[in-house]
């Protein structure tokens, strides 16, 4: 079943493809500020652009930036040892 191509144009609703810049009836355009509300409706869900990285690791984690490193590095090697484990039992399944 193929996706619908077109799209509501937010300003007259009429239909237009949905990677139209501008509208073919009524001509709004990104320049008139429709864009902004055909992205919200995406989903599209980018990052704030004042984001503060350290205070959402900060907040998430819970710990103090300076054992960061030691933790990260503790991670890496739990997901390296997990990552061969899988591919040593996938292996062992798959030339039995
Ligand atoms: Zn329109």
């Amino acid at each position: 079943m193929p996706l619908p191509r077109t799209i509501p144009c937010p300003v007259c609703g009429k239909d237009i493809p949905a990677k139209a810049k501008s509208c073919h009836h009524c001509g709004a355009c990104d320049k008139t500020g429709w864009n902004e509300e055909t992205t919200a409706a995406d989903g599209l869900d980018l990052p704030d652009e004042n984001f503060d990285y350290e205070k959402f690791v900060q907040d998430e984690f819970g710990e103090p930036r300076k054992v960061r490193g030691k933790a990260m590095l503790w991670k890496i090697t739990a997901t390296v040892l997990l990552v061969l484990t899988t591919i040593l039992i996938f292996f062992n399944a798959l030339f039995r």
